[in-house]
């Protein structure tokens, strides 16, 4: 019986694959046998060299995705660079902090733009492409609030469970196509992004105390979710959002 989870072969994107969770799962595709273009503002140049050191092939590709401006060039130079395109994951996000009564259109739509926007429009040229060569695997980076409401995080709530809907969307419109589109929600997990979070003694304090698993989760925890969505392994999963949060959505 053939390893359901071998990627070896496949050509994969991930964006905002410099840092955090989009490096580690940049890693876990390429240790699972695919060859990754590493998408994204700051050169990945780390994640790179540790996808190579592992005998797969990787390229930096570089956008700015707060704009949908890249999209189709992104898709078009892993395809140039890396002769295909089978998996993508949408994992570029920002976050921005404040209470709704004061919250700014700016930061609304800096959000919306990146987290919703650019996602839907990179799914849409990759799902386009993954149709006309018989299918591919779609796995967006949701979050808890995706199923949560959150505080003093509009538009990134918006924007998560923006993309909880939007993976279902596009699950019922390409389940047809061989196309499989699926998310994976984190927990607390550290990284740049939680970076403030943890450094807040109060703070830190009330939410491993709220999390079953007791500790904040690794990047690098993300990964078997990832590659379990990238491979024919979830052939027949579809629309899901697996949450990877160390028992908080449980709790
Ligand atoms: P980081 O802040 O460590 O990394 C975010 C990544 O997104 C970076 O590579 C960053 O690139 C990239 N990015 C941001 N804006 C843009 C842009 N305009 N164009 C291209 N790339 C961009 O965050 P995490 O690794 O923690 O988060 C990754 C994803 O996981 C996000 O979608 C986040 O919402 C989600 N998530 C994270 C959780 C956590 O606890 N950490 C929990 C739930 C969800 P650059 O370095 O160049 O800015």
């Amino acid at each position: 019986m053939t390893n359901p989870f071998d990627l070896t072969g496949k050509v994969a994107i991930v964006t905002g694959a410099n840092t955090g969770i989009g490096q580690a799962i940049a890693v876990a595709l390429a240790t699972a046998g695919a060859d990754v273009a590493c998408v994204g503002r700051t050169p990945a140049e780390d994640t790179v060299a540790q996808i190579r050191a592992r005998g797969r092939k990787a390229e930096i590709v570089s956008a700015d995705l707060s704009t949908i401006e890249p999209v189709q060039r992104v898709v078009d130079e892993t395809v140039a660079k890396l002769g295909g395109l089978d998996i993508l994951i949408n994992n570029a996000g920002i976050i921005r902090r404040a209470d709704a009564v004061d919250f700014t259109e700016a930061d609304w739509d800096a959000v919306i733009d990146t987290n919703l926007k650019s996602v839907f429009f990179l799914c849409q040229v990759a799902g386009r492409h993954m149709i006309a060569n018989g299918g591919g695997k779609i796995v967006n980076i949701a979050s808890m609030l995706t199923f949560q409401g959150g505080i003093r995080v509009p538009s990134y709530t918006a924007s998560k469970s923006g993309i909880g809907g939007l993976t279902k969307l596009l699950a019922n419109e390409w389940a047809s196509k061989g196309v499989n589109v699926n998310a994976i929600a984190p927990g607390y997990i550290a990284t740049n992004n939680t970076a403030a979070l943890q450094a807040d003694e109060t703070r830190n304090r009330s939410i491993l105390d709220r999390i079953p698993a007791g500790k904040w989760g690794d990047a690098s925890d993300l990964g078997g979710a990832a590659v379990f969505l990238s491979s024919a392994a979830a052939n027949y999963v579809q629309g899901h959002i697996l949450a990877v949060d160390g028992g908080w959505l449980a709790r």
